[in-house]
């Protein structure tokens, strides 16, 4: 029996976070040592939205590179840590008792909400990786209540990630700029108070609490994988905050 791992919550910013070197590179590369290895890995991403929740069930998961226009050596970076079949269907099971119909998709790789974050955390690439789908549509509580079904895991050694970004507004981005938007600043500020709070009303409710949150998040996804996290831990942490390129927040959170 592994030790039990803290849920998290990570933003991992722009694909190139693997090449950049910067404070949220550097706290990545220094969190796995924070906790016992895991004996396996369940994202969720902000890069894989279905209907339906999905499990990625391939014994040996690609890497896909879904970003455009990128230096050439992004897309020879490869991420080839295992999958887990087995751990795939004991998840469809353990969803569909919690009242989500799942189905395991056999064919599936990791996007890379996955593998970018996990190349600098695991750069070893040896601790088996499954990830499940996001419902973009479905809002907070729902990704909660996904978060809620994938705590038991925990107590198995098995490492829980939403990986999304804190604010991700790709219309103000500003590769190598050190400069914050105020809006930026304000709901970022708003997060981390309002988690740390376990408000999780407010937090639920965010796009009508927060006077930024709109422009923070014009489009949800991103934000989603954090009430994941939250629903697959118990008191929260801040870990690390940062600004990347002009308007990505880098802020991280244990669950524990
Ligand atoms: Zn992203």
């Amino acid at each position: 029996m592994s030790a039990k791992c803290p849920a998290l919550f990570l933003s991992h910013g722009a694909p190139t976070l693997p090449c950049e070197d910067n404070s949220s590179r550097r706290f990545l590369a220094d969190l796995a040592i924070s906790f016992a290895k895991p004996r396996a890995v369940v994202v969720v991403s902000a890069h894989w939205q279905t209907r339906d929740v999905r499990v990625t069930g391939s014994a040996a998961p690609a890497t896909i590179h879904d970003f455009y226009g990128f230096d050439k050596k992004l897309y020879a970076m490869h991420y080839r840590a295992p999958g887990a079949p087995r751990l795939a269907a004991e998840l469809r099971d353990i969803l569909a008792v919690a009242g989500f119909a799942a189905t395991v998709d056999e064919t599936r790789g990791l996007d890379h909400g996955v593998w970018s974050p996990l190349h600098i955390m695991l750069p070893a690439a040896e601790v088996p990786t499954l990830q499940v789908s996001l419902q973009l549509g479905e809002g907070p509580q729902h990704h909660f209540g996904l978060g809620r079904a994938l705590a038991a895991l925990r107590d198995q050694g098995v490492l829980v990630i939403g990986s999304g970004g804190a604010v991700h507004n790709l219309g103000v981005l500003e590769f190598d700029s050190a400069r914050v938007p105020a809006p930026a600043q304000r709901f970022d500020d708003w997060l981390v108070d309002r988690v740390l709070a376990e408000d999780h009303a407010a937090l639920f409710a965010y796009r009508q609490e927060q006077g930024d949150a709109v422009w923070a998040h014009p489009c949800e996804e991103h934000l989603l994988p954090l009430f994941v996290a939250m629903g697959a831990g118990g008191r929260p942490e801040c870990l690390h905050r940062a600004f990347l390129h002009g308007g990505l927040a880098m802020t991280a959170f244990a669950f524990h």
